[in-house]
């Protein structure tokens, strides 16, 4: 009898257990996107120049690639204001900024930062060179009307006050590292002196800038893996991760050798160079947020992606992995459910398994995704239109830069492994 009751008691205490949900922990990501026109609108052009201030001795600015300030008034005992907008509305809540102060005498200034209806997202990053970049001093860095809780916009101050000690060297204060379509064009040139590493344009922006392709191939084999990137115009450290997956994939060591002589692999690493080299929050100069448009295809930029892509399978490739790099408020996976995509998906999810393990110092968070039409969104084009197993590879805003290179890295070297075991 006594038995029986600790039996049972048990078994209520088993279910109990199974019934606990473990409490959520970081960044859950974000919903279902909402169906929307992708039919080209206004958007406003910056005015672009220098902003001079007292008796000719400061001087701001967004005179360059990637470069956005609206607006700046001098508020008296070095004090400054600055207005950063958006090139349309509705929009994420992505606040770009991205200018370049200097004086005559050195002198330390303050900048208070105001959005257009926005937050203060992006943590400020310091540079004398325009390639190089510092977070600023958390000592020089005051939040005003805090956030309330760990992730999202509403979690960071509405507006920040920043310290900095300039000089006649120009300083560069911006959202996150500029990587703009000529940087990234210099990256895409060092990659191509290797023989089997060729680029070429797929096709032009709106603003006719190049939508330039890499293509890594060493033989005859038609087979391959497709990347893009960038098509948010703020969201560096997706493109960071980016260029270390794709560097370790195009790189010396045995397994990328291996890799090659099975797969090619093509990369559009700057998907909105109009966007990115208009410092853009989110858009292209359609006014369209291209990932959105994966169903329709009225943007330039996306049209060149599709194009390439139905080519190249009439051509006879077939497509066995496809990413997508982003940056959100902290690192999530965004796969396929594999109730859709069933046995072909599950190579996602063992290679997240398998950076996860590799990389036991941070957790990441994975949101599988059962909603594929209407497509709009470039891994369900993928998925849906190229049979392409696909995800959305989100990094973290202030995801530290080493650990960024970091994954990239294992991230390539354990989808080489993958592959290898399914030829
Ligand atoms: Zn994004």
């Amino acid at each position: 009898m006594k038995k029986a009751f600790y039996t049972a008691l048990l078994i209520i205490f088993i279910i109990a257990c199974k019934n606990q949900k473990p409490a959520a922990q970081g960044y859950q990501g974000q919903g279902k996107s909402a169906v929307v026109s992708t039919l080209s609108k206004p958007v406003q052009k910056q005015w672009k120049g220098i902003w001079t201030f007292d008796d000719e001795t400061t001087f701001f600015s967004n005179d360059f690639e990637s470069g956005r300030l609206n607006g700046i008034t001098a508020d008296g005992n070095n004090h400054y204001t600055t207005l950063i907008t958006a090139e349309n509305t509705p929009v994420n809540v992505s606040p770009w900024y991205a200018f370049k102060v200097w004086s005559k005498t050195p002198k330390t200034i303050t900048i208070k930062m105001t959005y257009q209806d926005s937050r203060s997202r992006y943590f400020p990053k310091i540079s004398t060179d325009g390639k190089n970049f510092t977070p600023l001093d958390s000592a020089n860095f005051t939040g005003i009307n805090k956030g309330t809780g760990d992730f999202g916009i509403k979690a960071v101050p509405e507006f920040v006050e920043i310290k900095v000690n300039i000089s006649e060297k120009h300083t560069f204060i911006t959202a996150q590292e500029l990587y703009g379509s000529t940087r990234v064009k210099s990256w895409i040139d060092s990659l191509s002196s290797k023989a089997f590493i060729s680029t070429y344009e797929i096709g032009k922006s709106r603003e006719k800038r190049a939508m330039n392709l890499i293509a890594v191939s060493t033989g005859n084999h038609k087979k391959a893996v497709m990347v893009i990137s960038r098509q948010h115009p703020p969201e560096v450290t997706g493109f960071l991760a980016m260029k270390s997956f794709i560097e370790t994939l195009s790189g010396d060591s045995p397994k990328a050798q291996k890799f090659r002589e099975n797969y090619d692999l093509f990369v559009v690493p700057l998907m909105n160079p109009d966007g990115v080299d208009n410092g853009n929050w989110r858009h292209n100069m359609g006014g369209i947020d291209l990932n959105r448009d994966w169903q329709d295809f009225n943007q330039p930029e996306t049209r060149s992606v599709r194009d390439f892509l139905v080519k190249k399978e009439s051509e006879g490739y077939e497509f066995v992995f496809g990413a997508d790099f982003h940056s959100t408020w902290d690192d999530i996976y965004y796969p396929i459910d594999t109730t859709i995509t069933g046995e072909k998906g599950k190579i996602v999810f063992d290679w997240i398994n398998n950076i996860t393990s590799r990389l036991p110092q941070k957790h990441t968070n994975v949101k599988p995704s059962i909603d594929i039409k209407p497509t709009m969104v470039s891994r369900n084009y993928f998925y849906v239109n190229h049979d392409m197993p696909a995800i959305v590879f989100e990094l973290g805003d202030n995801t530290p830069r080493d650990f960024l290179k970091l994954k990239g890295q294992v991230a390539a070297e354990e989808l080489m492994d993958l592959l290898d075991g399914q030829r």
